[in-house]
């Protein structure tokens, strides 16, 4: 039986032993993917504890995914570009880190609405690991991103980080005077903050009076489904769309990564999905 699992810290939310589970039962593969809860001062030995006992490969979340780089013998391009891993194969002498974050989300978007970023001007908000990845991933596509954050530092920091992409990424302070004069061009808003989750439920990351009905809103948050974000975004006409795609797609990319195969996405959308409910 081969071993996986992800590491974290907390890590009983984590959906992934749900998904990944679901997903052997239903094309019968003989594995088991179990949560670690891992201290920060144990990372190291987590890491190639795992390798030692044979496992195929690991998830990493909060607050590990850039903390885990040091103990990897190598990157793929995609981990490279925005320094973060959440995905681990083992080898036989190596420990390869890999990033599917980015990909996953562009994939939840072409699967579920049939949506293609190429071009696209969007407007991300928030400057933390995941914005990074959504960020990397939609230059890739060409797009014209702006970022705005309540840390406008860390904003510029992300910007910077990602400069070979030159003027297609730029910086707006989160404030509804320099917001709206960049809002028209807008196609795409993705929310990438955690403005909208238990703690702050309720809240909004911007002000919904900034919207308009032709954008597609997108908030990668998947606990609430729908967050009060998508609820003001569904009342003035936009399409949107939760985080619980971009949770699927970002496993789906894993197993690409691990076996070379693509597991059955519906099959982890029902088991998502029977969780949150
Ligand atoms: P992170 O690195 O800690 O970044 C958090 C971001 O949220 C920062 O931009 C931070 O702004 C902002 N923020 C937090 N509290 C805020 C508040 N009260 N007001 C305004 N801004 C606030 O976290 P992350 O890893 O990027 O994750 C962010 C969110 O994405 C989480 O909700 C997570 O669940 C979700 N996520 C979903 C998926 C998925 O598969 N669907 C994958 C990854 C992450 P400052 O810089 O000003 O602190």
């Amino acid at each position: 039986m081969e071993l996986l699992g992800v590491i974290g810290n907390p890590i009983g939310h984590s959906l992934s032993p749900v998904m990944h589970s679901a997903a052997f039962k239903a094309v019968g593969r003989s594995a088991l993917y179990l949560p670690f809860l891992v201290e920060a001062d144990q990372l190291s030995q987590a890491i190639y504890g795992a390798q030692a006992l044979g496992f195929t490969g690991l998830n990493i979340t909060v607050p590990y995914k850039e903390k885990v780089l040091p103990y990897l013998t190598e990157l793929t391009d995609e981990a490279e570009a925005v320094q973060s891993v959440n995905t681990i194969k083992f080898t036989e002498d190596r420990i390869i880190g890999h990033s599917t974050d980015g990909e996953g989300f562009m994939a939840a978007a072409e699967y579920e609405l049939g949506y293609d970023f190429r071009g696209k001007t969007v407007l991300i908000v928030g400057a933390g690991g995941a914005a990074k990845a959504v960020t990397a991933a939609l230059l890739n596509k060409q797009c014209q991103v702006y970022i705005t954050n309540r840390t406008l530092e860390r904003a510029e920091q992300l910007v910077h980080s990602l400069n070979r992409f030159g003027t297609q990424l730029e910086v707006v302070p989160l404030n509804s005077a320099a917001l709206e004069p960049v809002m028209d061009e807008i196609e795409v808003v993705v929310n990438t903050t955690s403005v909208g989750m238990a703690q702050n439920l309720g809240q909004t990351p911007l002000a919904p009076s900034l919207l308009a009905p032709h954008q597609l809103v997108i908030d990668i948050i998947y606990n609430p489904e729908k967050t009060q974000l998508l609820k003001a975004a569904e009342q003035i006409g936009c399409r949107v769309q939760n985080g619980v795609g971009m949770l699927v797609w970002q496993a789906v990319k894993a197993w690409e990564f691990w076996w070379g195969i693509t597991p059955p996405a519906e099959i982890m959308y029902q088991a998502v999905k029977a969780s949150l409910s």
